[in-house]
């Protein structure tokens, strides 16, 4: 029986530890429980095989990030990262079928938070890493592998603290890639047969949360009152909440349509005015690929008022906005229309949008990897409507991809396990992702 390469033996076993490690990100420092025994871990691993690494914390204790690099055949040529965050959102034990921190195999599927959101690729990437020393392989250019901190609450204490204080953990790196990208989609074909596509990631919307304030008269709640905050900014939510952004196909996008079209005989006409719907019958991947026609303004924070009989003199509210790229100052136009004169705005976050072409020799390493395993496929690129690590490395001028291949079941709702209940990962899927990756470092 053919059991795999060392990487592939090992790789279930990783991601399975790598979920025992209770690395919770709240998004507050008081209850964010810290990634610095999971990078202990990680470190020990890659010191076994013969790495000398690197542990930093990324501006707060506990914090904690591993580097290591693995010398390529052509030192002169740009390296390559491999990332992957350590950290995970919270789950709740009541809720799920299996301890979310056991790190339980079942059903052929490794269960717990981080199975799909990030450990499974952080698992394939330690493997790959130590089956390369052990194995005295050469890649064609220098690798840097990466393991990260604080992606779940926008990489403040992770990736952008690194750009900004350690870029030196960067020297010479000219590619990257990393989550939510790889993974595959089945469609069905007008013959009634099924084609697999495989979605690489190479665009981001931006992540804007902004702060609206209206300020006016504060008076008695009896009087006549027409300047009234509470009012203003009320006005100013209903209408930035009910706007619909125009239709914008980025490149992204329209090679995405353009390929799913040509495979499922479906009409994603730009001009059609039920293009979102034709793009539901996608199923869940729907919902990801909707969201990148537009820019988005979701009111999900309001505060005002003090006491019934008391106009207050401000009132506040938090809209999350998504922007595509090159859109973000059409889209400052367009809202400071919607709000109107008596509302100011302010950014709490403002992370760029992203977007690199679907060409270039890295581009056909990683369509290379996938067909080797899987002959019939065919890559794709989309783009994600969140945000990953890649925002803080794109600032670096390092061209990113979401690149974390996975052959998942048909009938699986993938999108529905980040960040959700019983979040798992087919053991198949793993060993799968493994063998492209092993495939893609060698040939990148
Ligand atoms: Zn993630």
């Amino acid at each position: 029986m053919n059991r795999g390469s060392q990487a592939e033996q090992e790789v279930v076993d990783l991601v399975c530890r790598l979920i025992q490690f209770d690395t919770s990100n709240t998004g507050d420092p008081a209850t964010t429980k810290g990634e610095r025994a999971c990078a202990e871990w990680v470190a020990e691993q890659l010191q076994d095989a013969g790495y000398e690494t690197t542990l930093v914390d990324s501006g707060a204790p506990g914090r904690s990030n591993v580097f290591a690099r693995l010398p390529g055949a052509d030192r002169s040529r740009g390296a390559l990262m491999i990332h992957g965050h350590l950290d995970v959102v919270p789950a709740e034990p009541a809720d799920w079928s299996v301890h979310p921190f056991a790190g339980a195999i079942e059903d052929g599927y490794v269960w717990g938070r981080g199975a799909v959101d990030m450990k499974d690729m952080v698992g394939m990437t330690i493997a790959l890493a130590r089956q390369f020393k052990r194995d005295g392989i050469v890649p064609p250019r220098d690798l840097v592998f990466a393991f990260l901190a604080d992606e779940e609450a926008g990489g403040k204490f992770g990736s952008h603290w690194l750009v900004e204080h350690r870029p030196d953990l960067f020297d010479g790196v000219t590619e990257a890639v990393g989550e939510v990208g790889g993974y595959s989609l089945t469609v069905p074909r007008p013959d009634g047969s099924e084609r697999r596509l495989y979605l690489l990631e190479t665009a981001e919307k931006g992540i804007a949360w902004m702060k609206l304030t209206a300020k006016a008269r504060a008076g008695h709640g009896s009087f006549l009152h027409e300047d009234n905050a509470v009012t203003y900014l009320a006005e100013a939510v209903a209408r930035l909440g009910r706007h619909r952004f125009p239709l914008v196909l980025t490149e992204s996008v329209e090679q995405f349509l353009a390929a799913v079209a040509e495979e499922t005989g479906l009409d994603f006409d730009p001009a059609s005015p039920d293009l979102e719907g034709t793009i539901a019958k996608l199923g869940s991947i729907g919902r990801i690929i909707g969201a990148t026609l537009r820019d988005t303004a979701n009111p999900t924070m309001l505060r005002a008022g003090y006491k019934a009989n008391v106009i207050p003199q401000s009132a506040e509210a938090v809209v999350d906005c998504r922007v595509l790229p090159g859109r973000q100052a059409s889209f400052e136009r367009e809202v400071d229309e919607l709000i109107g004169p008596h509302v100011e705005r302010e950014w709490v976050t403002n992370l760029d949008s992203y977007e690199t072409t679907f060409d270039g020799d890295l581009v056909d390493a990683m369509n290379a990897a996938l067909l080797s395993e899987d002959p019939g496929a065919r890559t794709v690129p989309y783009m994600l409507p969140g945000g990953t690590d890649a925002k803080a490395f794109a600032k670096l001028g390092i061209r990113c991809f979401g690149f974390a291949p996975l052959k998942l079941p048909p009938d699986l709702d993938f999108a529905a396990l980040f960040h959700g209940v019983d979040e798992r990962v087919p053991v198949d899927a793993l060993r799968f992702g493994t063998r492209v990756l092993d495939h893609f470092l060698r040939n990148c």
